[in-house]
């Protein structure tokens, strides 16, 4: 093992505690008053909060980079901010993996690991979350041959309600893992996580427009023809934008976006039109066909070739809401059409695309892909818009469907409901009530979802 080389933080001299103020998500759905923040910099700071939190009767909620649109990293006890504890502390050259802090944001992955020529095998489709943020709910990219950030987890590092410091890998409690790897922050404090990384690569991206029904007819066959595979659909069109990108090895040439064109496909179209777009809408909901339409003209017709990150990733401006469901691959074409259905008996206009990707079946318990390859639909409204009515239809046609929701995105589901939709519902309560028999990690969300 390579020896660590930084681990971010604030000087020790900063007070660990600090009043609590007002926590929002980033889609604005969820507000919470913590009594308390903890900015912690050391494991031992992290167990003396956990303790402080048992002796004063709190709840403790670590929280990451508060991108989940459910209330899944809400507390009024104390807020745990682990940004202090962010950065590379190991590497193992030979295994390619990397042990990095908890609060280590996904876009700081990319300078840590390029000195190694390492890199995250998939990624979703934005860099602002923190690893255990984005392992803890079941983050995802899309292809039918890879798995969400949670499967390539191999160790972690846990400090639980006891206030002890948990180790969790192949080697040690290694019945956890499947546990911890997706763990909905319900099992304790993650100080530390290695991922099992790949050599980098490069991206060849071609984004192109073409035909809802035979892109939906041939979802499967798609997804598994090229690496990773996704299409956007915009509500009352014709035509879906389609993305393929094939992995190339990290030396192959570099074709990328340059910086004028990324910044008017990026910042002007993607971004700015979409944030027009969805405002005008807004006030005059019968603009939208139109808008959509003319959107698929002008949007995603393009190759390029870039780091990995860079073509997984790109910068989301505009404010929206989403849901997101995991069906069985085969249910994807009944899923869009029933959504698009849907959408023409309300004549409800829908100003954002909805969004369909692919995933290989993996076997952390609470995975939205355990034991089955998956495919991704995800619906999304603008912050001005009401995304209640739409949002509670589209589940009732997902969970038909057998469908699992997103952790971090908005449902309306239950344990009682969401414990026959996964074998491991029983398992992954027990290793809870093993690890946290009193709940101090607890909060609203995790009480619905978990039950008490
Ligand atoms: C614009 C946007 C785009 C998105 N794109 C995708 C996508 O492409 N694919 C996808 O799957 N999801 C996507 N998401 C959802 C997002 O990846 C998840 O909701 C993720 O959990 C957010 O990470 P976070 O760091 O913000 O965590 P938070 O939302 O802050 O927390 C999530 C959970 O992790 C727990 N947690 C955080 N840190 C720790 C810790 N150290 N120890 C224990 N528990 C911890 C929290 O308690 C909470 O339970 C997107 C969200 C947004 C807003």
């Amino acid at each position: 093992m390579t020896a660590a080389t930084a681990r971010g933080g604030r000087t020790a001299s900063t007070s660990l505690f600090s009043p609590g103020r007002e926590w929002t998500n980033w889609g604005r759905v969820e507000r919470a008053h913590p009594a308390l923040i903890a900015r912690p910099t050391t494991i031992d700071q992290v167990v003396a909060v956990v303790r402080m939190a048992r002796d004063r009767g709190l709840t403790v909620k670590a929280v990451g980079a508060g991108h989940s649109f459910t209330a899944i990293a809400a507390t009024d006890g104390i807020l745990v901010d682990l940004s202090g504890m962010a950065g590379l502390l190991a590497v193992d050259e030979r295994l390619r993996r990397v042990t990095v802090g908890a609060g280590t944001n996904l876009s700081q992955l990319p300078a840590l690991l390029t000195p190694f020529g390492l890199a995250l095998e998939n990624m979703g489709d934005i860099d602002r979350q923190t690893v255990a943020g984005a392992t803890s709910t079941g983050t995802h990219g899309t292809g039918a041959n890879f798995r969400g950030l949670a499967a390539q987890i191999t160790a972690a590092v846990l400090v639980t309600a006891e206030g002890t410091v948990l180790h969790v890998d192949a080697g040690r409690n290694a019945e956890l893992l499947p546990a911890v790897r997706l763990g909905l922050g319900a099992l304790g404090i993650v100080v530390e996580l290695t991922i099992q990384c790949v050599p980098a690569f490069l991206l060849n991206a071609v984004e192109h427009p073409e035909g809802f029904d035979e892109v939906l007819d041939e979802f499967w066959a798609r997804a598994k023809s090229v690496d990773h595979f996704e299409f956007y659909w915009w509500p009352h069109t014709d035509r879906v934008m389609t993305k393929r990108n094939t992995r190339l090895p990290g030396d192959a040439p570099r074709h990328p976006v340059s910086p004028i064109a990324n910044f008017v496909e990026e910042r002007v179209m993607s971004n700015g039109a979409l944030a027009l777009m969805c405002r005008l809408g807004h006030v005059a909901p019968a603009l939208t066909p139109g808008i959509n339409r003319l959107a698929t003209r002008v949007y995603g017709d393009r190759e390029y070739t870039d780091y990995s990150h860079e073509v997984f990733t790109a910068p989301r401006n505009v404010r929206f809401r989403e849901m997101e469901y995991a069906v069985p691959h085969r249910a994807v074409p009944e899923a869009v059409r029933a959504v698009r259905a849907l959408i023409e008996k309300n004549d409800w206009r829908i100003s954002f695309p909805v969004e369909v990707r692919a995933a290989a079946s993996d076997d952390n318990w609470l995975s939205t892909a355990q034991g089955r390859a998956s495919g991704y639909i995800a619906v999304h409204r603008h912050v001005s818009d009401d995304y209640v009515p739409y949002f509670r239809e589209v589940e009732a046609i997902m969970r038909d469907l057998d469908g699992r929701p997103h952790w971090g995105k908005i449902h309306f589901q239950d344990a009682a409901s969401l414990a026959p939709r996964y074998e491991h519902f029983a398992n992954f309560l027990a290793a809870r009530d093993r690890l946290d028999p009193e709940r101090l990690f607890a909060n609203p969300y995790l009480t619905r979802v978990l039950g008490a």
